[in-house]
């Protein structure tokens, strides 16, 4: 537990999994209360983020039954956030992956369904969040993707998506400077949670092939650079894009396995 989020009150849309519920939980043990804004409390067999924060921590969390696509809902979230003391902190974390991904199959619905929750919605819920934020200050945190960076042609309607909320972030930092709100973007890579189970372990497995760290992530990694931007440690940041993919992007057009570099010699070490 430390005190950096100390009297903070965070929202982390789709917080009720994977890297969202990661992240509601590491701003409960920096001190935050939070409100978790899902359309569910927790997938099958988990205990409810906002429960679990409750247990584990000594701070208060709430659940409110959200989806960020309706206003009138995200209004309620950002309403409980104000009756624990105001809206500080807000995540646009709440994302869809499963829809739109066959280029030549999609429909125009398709790919309206994956805008209107990755790109569109992020848009109106800072928008919210601001009006709520301006005098106070405070920090948006909008979870783009790896493929908000990098195109994939596997997945063309939800990179196009992740983009957008890159430059959003950018815009949004430039905008809402001047009200004290920073606005900056996480671009996870390969993150274990339910919305990756689906993915074909040998698919994950080659795609880790090229990362450097050797391993895909965890939620808690996502989570810490969030509590980061969330918190005073970043105040003079905003408008920026954290890569959290274990080095894959800076270096994964090399097609070479790390085991086709050769062992370094003693002279190379020396040089
Ligand atoms: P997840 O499926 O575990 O969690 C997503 C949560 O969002 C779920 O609890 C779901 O109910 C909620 N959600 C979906 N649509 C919603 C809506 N309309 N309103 C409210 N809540 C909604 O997925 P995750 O992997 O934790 O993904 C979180 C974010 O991270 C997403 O934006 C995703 O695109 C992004 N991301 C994930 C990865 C990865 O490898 N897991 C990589 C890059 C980016």
């Amino acid at each position: 537990m430390s005190s950096l989020l100390t009297e903070r009150v965070a929202v982390v849309t789709g917080g009720a999994s994977g890297i969202g519920r990661a992240t509601a939980l590491a701003f409960a043990r920096h001190g935050a209360d939070v409100v978790v804004a899902d359309r569910r409390p927790a997938p099958d067999g988990v205990d409810p983020t906002h429960e679990v924060v409750e247990r584990e921590t000594d701070r208060r969390a709430r659940f409110v039954d959200c989806d960020v696509t309706d206003l009138g809902d995200v209004e309620h979230a950002l309403d409980t956030a104000e009756a624990l003391g105001g809206v500080d902190v807000f995540v646009n974390n709440a994302g869809v992956f499963e829809r739109a991904d066959d280029f030549f199959a999609a429909t125009p619905e398709d790919y309206a369904a994956v805008m209107r929750v990755n790109a569109m919605a992020p848009y109106f819920c800072a928008q919210r969040a601001a009006v709520r934020m301006t005098g106070e200050g405070g920090s948006i945190v909008n979870v783009s993707s790896l493929n908000g960076i990098v195109g994939n042609g596997k997945s063309v309607a939800y990179s196009a998506s992740k983009g957008a909320v890159r430059l959003l972030t950018y815009a949004l930092a430039h905008r809402l400077g001047r009200e004290g709100i920073r606005v900056n973007a996480i671009h996870p890579g390969a993150i274990e949670t339910p919305m990756t189970e689906p993915v074909d372990r040998a698919v994950t497995d080659r795609f880790v092939e090229h990362v450097p760290s050797g391993r895909v992530g965890r939620p808690d990694d996502v989570a810490g650079v969030a509590v980061f931007l969330a918190s005073d440690l970043a105040a003079y940041v905003t408008g920026e894009s954290v890569v959290v993919d274990g080095g894959y992007a800076s270096t994964g057009g090399l097609t070479q396995s790390f085991e086709a570099y050769p062992e370094p010699t003693e002279r190379d070490w020396r040089r």
